[in-house]
């Protein structure tokens, strides 16, 4: 706009002149911004993108239609005629980009405020971990698939070992931190099918579709050993922390119901705390 006016001031004094170059220049540039909205990935949805690029094509043919009768009919132009009988076609273009950008601003307001209410209501503090209530809700579904496929199913307890004691030692912001931690090393040892979701302060869910018994045993053996192997990041602090994690399977064959399978995870990550924790049970 800077360069244009300038350009105006110094180079072109003619009406006729403005409106091709501004037409022209203004127009490609309006197309290129339509044609990257839907080229690029936005974060909107497909009709949002639509409406927006839409109104960016819909004023660059306005501003091309401006620049083409200024060029070819400059007697639309006379102060006889008035602009506007020439302009016609680029003044309601004008008025549709109004409309349409108007609502497609809003629906990416819209979009972007359900988007922030999903992720409060669904998951945890921490990312990519869901709270306990979307836990229950994702896990129903999932074990009547399995059971309809024959597949076992597993859950696995997990509790971080006498984190009262971290806390103290580290203090509480530090805590949070290894919680992160944690939940990120957790998420790394897992498949794209399989739930984690945070049940407490310092306690973890998974629920592992179609993983055997022998399968997710392994798995916790190995969430537990990379936990206990390297110390985690936290607040400037490399804190050592345990785990200690309760496994329970329903072979594939009767319903499995989520709270038994809950309140069986529960007791075998009891015996694992008894047995002196840092253990799989
Ligand atoms: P155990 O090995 O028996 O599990 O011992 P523990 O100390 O981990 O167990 P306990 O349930 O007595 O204490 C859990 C502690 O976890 C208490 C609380 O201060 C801490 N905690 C729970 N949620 C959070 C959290 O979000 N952030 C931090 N920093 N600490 C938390
Ligand atoms: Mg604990
Ligand atoms: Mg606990």
């Amino acid at each position: 706009i800077l360069i244009a006016f300038i350009v105006f001031v110094l180079y072109m004094q003619e009406t006729r002149e403005r409106l091709f170059a501004g037409g022209v220049g203004f127009g490609i540039a309006y197309l290129a911004i339509g044609a990257a909205l839907l080229r690029d990935h936005v974060a909107v949805q497909q009709r949002t993108r639509w409406l927006l690029a839409s109104s960016f094509f819909l004023m660059s043919g306005g501003l091309l239609w401006l620049a083409f009768t200024a060029w070819f009919e400059p007697e639309a132009f006379l102060p006889t005629t008035g602009m506007a009988s020439a302009a016609g076609p680029s003044l309601l273009a004008f008025y549709a980009v109004t409309i349409c950008s108007s609502f497609a601003f809003i629906l990416m307001h819209k979009e972007r405020a359900d988007r922030e209410r999903y992720e409060l209501a669904t998951t945890d503090p921490l990312p990519g971990v869901y709270n306990r209530r979307t836990f229950k809700d994702l896990a129903e579904p999932n074990l009547t698939r399995s059971r309809r496929a024959h597949l076992p199913v597993s859950l696995l307890m997990l509790d971080l070992d006498h984190f009262k004691r971290t806390n103290d030692t580290f203090g509480h912001l530090a805590g949070d931190d290894v919680l992160k931690a944690f939940s990120e090393l957790v998420r790394g040892c897992l498949r794209k099918d399989d739930l984690l979701a945070r049940y407490g302060g310092e306690e973890f869910v998974i629920l592992l579709p179609g993983t055997s018994q022998f399968a997710a045993t392994a798995l916790a053996e190995r969430i537990r050993e990379q936990t206990a192997s390297k110390p985690l990041e936290a607040a400037g602090h490399r804190v050592r922390v345990t785990v200690s994690v309760g496994v329970a399977t329903e072979a594939g064959d009767t319903l499995p119901s989520l709270e038994s399978m809950l309140g069986r995870a529960d007791e075998a990550l009891y015996k694992a705390k008894a047995d002196g924790r840092n253990r799989v049970v």
